[in-house]
């Protein structure tokens, strides 16, 4: 299965959470019959027989390490530093989210056996077939939207295609680490920033979950590609959203556990929608 195609989706873990995360979004991807390789950045801490499950699953799995930052770089975006510089009023990020790991993403463009690669982020599920999306051009991601009009003027970073490439990776850890950057949503702002020109996607390619209960005008199930918990983690035990977001938090573990076949089709649109 490894390196079989020239396309992939790729996603990274850095810690036991995110492999519940990784392994819901694997289920989902293998519903959609993709057949482009599915590859898990890891770093070093992780679990042996995590990883080993994941690679039951048939992903490929590349293990990574943190970019090469200056201790500085490393400081001003250490966890406790960045939520009291640019702190979170919209949602609760978990314990277990660390933000410079976030940058890890970046070694996507080292995969350069790749034409073309799909990030997802481990806190997504795929519900329909995106693979059309590996004929699309570098840099495209949906806008980050859960609230208002505002949010259109940002991509989200939690599901874009690029294309892997040396050079472009050697240009990024140039531009990210000047004295004093200061990315405060992490490889999103940086990402926003590198690729000015970005293509935007439909928001349904990364439906944010906050849009079910803040926009529910716009939800609807029929054209909603990938769902994506951003803030609050479905498999979190429990958490301020869970009322509020109770059908979305179902229908991940029924991604999660894998047992049943998932019935979007059957999924009822929230209050409020047209
Ligand atoms: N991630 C990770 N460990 C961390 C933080 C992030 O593995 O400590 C990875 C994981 O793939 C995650 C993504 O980076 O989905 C981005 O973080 P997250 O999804 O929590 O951010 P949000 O979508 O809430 O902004
Ligand atoms: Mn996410």
């Amino acid at each position: 299965m490894s390196g079989a195609s020239s396309f992939a989706y790729v996603t990274l873990v850095t810690n036991q959470d995110y492999i519940k995360g990784a392994t819901a979004l694997v289920h989902s991807l293998r519903w959609t019959r993709t057949q482009a390789d599915i590859v898990v950045l890891y770093t070093g801490a992780l679990d042996r027989a995590d990883l080993h499950r994941l690679a039951a699953l048939g992903c490929r799995l590349i293990e990574v390490a943190h970019l090469p930052l200056s201790d500085e770089f490393n400081e001003r975006h250490g966890r406790s530093k960045l939520h009291q510089k640019a702190p979170f009023t919209k949602g609760r990020k978990p314990s277990f989210h660390t933000p410079l790991d976030n940058f890890c993403k970046l070694r996507l463009w080292e995969l350069t056996e790749y034409k073309r690669c799909i990030f997802i982020d481990a806190d997504a599920i795929v519900l329909r077939n995106i693979d059309r999306l590996f004929d699309y051009p570098e840099f495209c991601a949906a806008p980050n939207v859960y609230e208002s009009l505002e949010d259109f003027r940002r991509l989200n970073s939690g599901l874009f295609v690029a294309e892997p490439n040396i050079e472009t990776f050697n240009a990024m850890l140039a531009a990210l680490d000047q004295p004093d950057s200061f990315f405060p949503r992490t490889d999103q702002t940086f990402l926003q920033l590198f690729f000015p020109e970005w293509h935007g996607l439909p928001v349904y390619f990364n439906m944010l979950q906050y849009v079910w209960f803040k926009l529910p005008a716009l939800w609807d199930w029929q054209s909603v590609r990938v769902l994506h918990f951003q803030y609050e983690k479905p498999w979190e035990p429990d958490h301020p959203k869970v009322e509020d977001l109770k059908p979305l938090i179902e229908l991940w573990h029924v991604y999660y556990t894998g047992q049943d076949a998932p019935e979007i089709a059957n999924m009822r649109n929230p209050q409020g929608a047209l």
